[in-house]
């Protein structure tokens, strides 16, 4: 327990929570990790992020699908680092279907996942933040928070609500020090970006080309993937005194997709 800040950043094993995760501590800040995936890769993740940035890095594998989860992740980040200062709702999945086909156990894991956890987890962090009269809490919510696409209904259900829980955290923690804020990126090229070209091959009956193109890429004027480590850059930024009077924002980072 030093003077260090500590992160926790949900959905940190890969994509945009990962790139979150190495800048905060390459910020200084000692991090947790959180995320599914291979023991060794992880390990080596994290390993790897303590020897290139000199922080503390641990990983806590909490399933952020359980409503425990949440509480158990930033305990646990208490206990091994004493406070939790900032905290990064970040871990999510994405299902395509059209409503009627949209599997029961799909929409219930989505909302869950992309939704209930980031409650979860700022339920048992709040009080602490509000107490030391210091507190970030950021949510990657989605452009799709914002604005709908079809045959993601559980998705854009999910993001619409985190950019509202967004807005409530922001006025429950305004006099104690806390900012609660959302980042609304356009599409990145992750692995949850990868995986649903399949599925929107088969809904809309196109080829890989087509999906990138006309429909991920259609609805950014840049023609441009937003980066990961533009999202991270932003959320560090969101944590430093400049940023002091974002509260309950929904920054948009997508290429001017959702200003259409
Ligand atoms: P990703 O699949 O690379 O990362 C998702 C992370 O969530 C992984 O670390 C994974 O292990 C973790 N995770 C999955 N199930 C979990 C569970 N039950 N408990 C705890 N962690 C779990 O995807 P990504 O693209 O980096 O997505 C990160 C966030 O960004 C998501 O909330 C996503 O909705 C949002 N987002 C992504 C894009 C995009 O285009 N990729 C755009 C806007 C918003």
């Amino acid at each position: 327990m030093g003077t260090r800040k500590s992160a926790v950043v949900t959905g940190s094993t890969s994509g945009i929570g990962l790139g979150i995760a190495r800048a905060f501590a390459q910020a200084g800040l000692n991090v947790t990790l959180n995320g599914l995936g291979d023991p060794a890769e992880i390990e080596k993740i994290r390993s790897g992020l303590a020897a290139e940035t000199g922080v503390e890095v641990r990983y806590d594998g909490a399933n952020l699908m359980r409503a425990e989860g949440g509480g158990e992740l930033v305990n646990g980040a208490i206990a091994a680092f004493g406070t939790v200062d900032v905290l990064v709702n970040n871990a999510g999945i994405q299902h395509v279907s059209p409503v009627e086909d949209f599997p029961l156990d799909k929409w219930d894991q989505i909302i869950a996942l992309n939704l209930s956890s980031a409650f979860w987890t700022t339920r048992a962090a709040l009080g602490g933040m509000k107490a030391r009269k210091w507190g970030r809490i950021i949510n990657v919510a989605s452009a799709h928070g914002l604005v709908a696409s079809p045959f993601k209904s559980a998705y854009v259900a999910a993001k619409h609500g985190v950019v509202g829980f967004t807005k409530t955290v922001a006025l429950e923690g305004a006099r104690d020090g806390v900012r609660c804020n959302a980042i609304c990126p356009g599409y990145v090229l992750t692995q949850l970006v990868e995986n649903q070209i399949p599925d929107t091959m088969k809904a809309r009956n196109m080829t890989r080309e087509q999906v990138i193109n006309d429909v991920l890429l259609a609805a950014q004027p840049t023609k441009e993937f937003v980066k990961v480590e533009d999202i991270a850059a932003l959320a560090v930024f969101l944590t430093t005194d400049a940023a002091n009077q974002f509260n309950g924002a929904a920054i948009s980072l997508d290429g001017g997709w959702t200003v259409q």
